[in-house]
């Protein structure tokens, strides 16, 4: 099943709803509360969707695929890497996102994205169906060259429109071994599976959870593949895993 979130193409208060076919029903409330469809059925070209959840934290991975963490001149690591993204960072699909002024690397990462659908804490593996809502495709926008001055990656990769994410959650999906690429303009330049994930999702689902408490929406990135590299203002870039769907972005002309 897909579940999105959207409004109205002519604007209006933001609703969850199951993608059929080219149309979405409207769900009753949150779908973490549990899946109540109505009557109403609103054809896809009418709608505007939005990022398919408003998470309270989105939690990332970085360098969890070796060929990505080696194509940057880094180790694997042997503590994973996280850090973390906020609400205002949070845009959907078709979003525009400009050229932010304080960089002149802005990388793109393709990202196969968790989204937590029960409030846990200290997830074990046989636990992982049960607070996974299902999963999303993300793009981990990221000022490369900020990342690499400054010590922490909160500013480099925390910047308004960093997180795109969408453009539904997908939740009858195994995670396991699925394509992922990244276009731009039409070009490509990943082309990774999931199954080369160093932290698979239990794992990386394990390790947040041990200190923090994940809510329903929150976001978990996993990390990208080989291929990451510059975008300009004016490109398009798509992201997507199969079986999910495709992520579209366009940075900012000016
Ligand atoms: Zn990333």
């Amino acid at each position: 099943m897909r579940i999105a979130r959207y409004t109205p193409a002519s604007g209006g208060p933001a609703t969850y709803g199951v993608i059929e076919d080219d149309a979405v029903v409207a769900l009753d409330g949150s779908p973490f509360d549990g899946l109540r469809q109505t009557e109403e059925r609103t054809p896809l070209s009418e709608v505007t969707l939005l990022a398919p959840v408003e998470p309270s934290k989105v939690l990332c991975f970085g360098r969890n695929y070796a060929e990505h963490a080696k194509e940057l001149g880094n180790e694997v690591p042997e503590i994973p890497v996280v850090f973390s993204k906020f609400s205002t960072a949070v845009v959907g699909p078709d979003a525009e996102v400009p050229y932010p002024e304080l960089t002149s690397n802005l990388h793109f990462e393709g990202e196969l994205a968790i989204v937590i659908g029960r409030r846990c804490t200290r997830v074990q593996a046989d636990e992982v169906a049960d607070v996974v809502f299902g999963y999303t495709v993300a793009n981990d926008l990221t000022m490369r060259d900020m990342q690499r001055a400054e010590k922490q990656w909160t500013r480099a990769k925390g910047f308004d429109g960093s997180c795109p994410l969408g453009p539904w959650v997908e939740t009858e999906i195994d995670p396991g071994a699925l394509s992922l690429r990244t276009t731009v303009n039409g070009e490509v330049r990943q082309d990774g599976t999931t199954a080369d994930m160093l932290l698979d999702v239990a794992a990386c689902l394990a390790w947040v959870s041990q200190t923090m408490t994940l809510l329903p929406g929150d976001v978990v990135l996993t990390g990208t593949p080989a291929g990451v590299g510059a975008l300009q203002r004016g490109d398009e870039v798509a992201v997507t895993i199969e079986g999910i769907g495709t992520l579209t972005t366009r940075i900012a002309a000016d």
